[in-house]
């Protein structure tokens, strides 16, 4: 194992000194880190170059005197010439942690990258071996943390005392403090509840977040989506989410497959909806994970209706639903000037005599159509289309699997889809219909011709 030549420790420099010599570019990007902090900010150049009007500091504009370091916590130099070396000379003299910029071998100390999510930090540091990296390593950590948590490091701050004389044993007190930090962010009311709740059954309420998986490849994931996942202890999801996603939950959660699957049971929407009550009721945190969008055919409106039935919380977190990734996937405008002023989402499913209103607006909409569940039906669709009003050139693009890797596409007008002739891939499907249809990049999709034509 090879060791740090560096320490990371977080130095306090409320309300001290902290002294900038130089008055260019390297002095305001130093300035800009240094201003997120409660020091107080001092800049000496002879000549102050960069614009330093935003930022609270106070600002020397003559040569550095010798007196100018005393008491200051930390010096940095962002120049060069003798208000340089009488800075260095001095800081050495007063043993303050020196950093000069871009040049390493005469710091005391280096900036890491920092994730600001005051009071919570992280710096990130590679001796200045790779600042690139760092950059790289601080963007992903920036995508995992929630703007609010640094609300949430504070609110814990302050209950720190209270949790300590009301909950004497460590592992419960801990117990406390994982519910809280894994919540949605809360005020300091409802964290009181929550303690109140944790004193009384050692656990607080359970909730569910209804979250959108989006069409199927992991990183259609929202970030927001990815974090709840690594909170929850249970993940309830349907068939159509792919376990790529499944398995981005937090390794120890429990998973548990709602879904249609050959040869496993399937749940009704009424067990379902118990499930979910049930194990938030028991003070689980519950993911229910669902493909695409969960207020797009999600049966979302039922598991909210028994979510609230039961006053048992509940947040939505929007996912890619399927049209929007068939339509990228195609490069497809779902509106476009002139030609479509409007996206219909709609079911095929239904495509019988009992629903002649349904088949009667979708057909002269004049809108672009996106039909989910569809595709072993999709011949009918067509046909009920165009006997309701539809013109049987009316061009139509079908996308199985979209958003994934394997997908692929099919293109043609309603008349060849109504010929029934498609042999499609294995997987979901959505059937988009309307004059946009023509204006994506269908290069690459089979052909659904009326000519009977067995597509490969
Ligand atoms: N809530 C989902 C829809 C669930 S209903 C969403 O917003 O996307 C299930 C239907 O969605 C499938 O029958 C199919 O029409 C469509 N679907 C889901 N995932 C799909 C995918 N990756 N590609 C194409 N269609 C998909």
């Amino acid at each position: 194992m090879s060791h740090l030549n560096t320490f990371p420790l977080s130095f306090k420099v409320k309300g001290r000194r902290i002294v900038i010599v130089g008055g260019g570019d390297e002095a305001l990007n130093k300035v800009r880190l240094l201003a997120k902090t409660t020091g107080s900010i001092e800049i000496y150049s002879r000549r102050i170059e960069a614009d330093f009007s935003a930022i609270a500091a106070t600002i020397h504009e003559r040569a550095l005197r010798a007196g100018d370091l005393a008491g200051a916590a930390l010096v940095f130099v962002a120049a060069e010439g003798e208000d340089a070396e009488l800075a260095k000379a001095e800081a050495r003299r007063l043993n303050i942690p020196l950093n000069v910029v871009d040049v390493p071998a005469e710091c005391d100390f280096y900036t890491p990258s920092i994730v600001d999510r005051a009071p919570l930090t992280v710096a990130i540091s590679t001796e200045g071996d790779a600042p690139v990296l760092a950059r790289l390593v601080r963007a992903q950590i920036e995508a995992l943390l929630s703007p609010g948590i640094g609300k949430i490091a504070s609110l814990a701050g302050g209950l720190r005392h209270k949790v300590e004389s009301l909950i004497h044993d460590g592992p419960a007190r801990r117990r406390y403090y994982e519910d809280l930090v894994t919540r949605p962010v809360m005020g300091v009311a409802e964290a009181e509840q929550l303690l109140a709740a944790h004193i009384a059954n050692g656990r607080g309420r359970g909730l569910v977040w209804l979250i959108g998986a989006g069409p199927g490849a992991a990183d259609l994931l929202t970030l927001r989506a990815q974090r709840l996942l690594q909170q929850a202890d249970v993940i309830v999801h349907d068939q159509l989410v792919p376990a790529a996603v499944v398995e981005m939950g937090r390794r120890d959660a429990e998973r548990i497959c709602v879904g249609k699957a050959r040869g496993h049971h399937s749940f009704s929407q009424a067990q379902i909806n118990a499930l979910i009550v049930r194990l938030a009721g028991a003070g689980k945190k519950v993911a229910r994970l669902k493909s695409g969008d969960p207020m797009v055919f999600g049966r979302a409106g039922e598991e909210i209706a028994a979510l609230r039935k039961t006053g048992i919380a509940y947040e939505i977190v929007p996912g890619v639903s399927a049209a929007l990734a068939a339509a990228a996937d195609t490069a497809t405008p779902l509106t476009l000037r002139k030609i479509s002023s409007g996206l219909v989402m709609a079911t095929a499913h239904g495509a019988d005599d009992g629903e002649l209103a349904h088949w009667a607006a979708l057909a002269q909409s004049g809108l672009t159509l996106a039909l989910y569940m569809g595709k072993a039906i999709s011949a009918e669709v067509a046909s009920r289309l165009v006997a309701h009003g539809a013109a049987p050139d009316l061009p139509i693009g079908i996308v199985v699997n979209a958003g994934r890797a394997d997908s692929s596409s099919y293109a043609g007008s309603l008349a060849g889809l109504a010929a029934g002739a498609v042999d499609f891939a294995d997987g979901p499907a959505i059937i988009l219909v309307g004059r946009a249809i023509a204006h994506g990049d269908w290069a690459s999709a089979a052909i659904v011709a009326a000519s009977n034509i067995k597509v490969a």
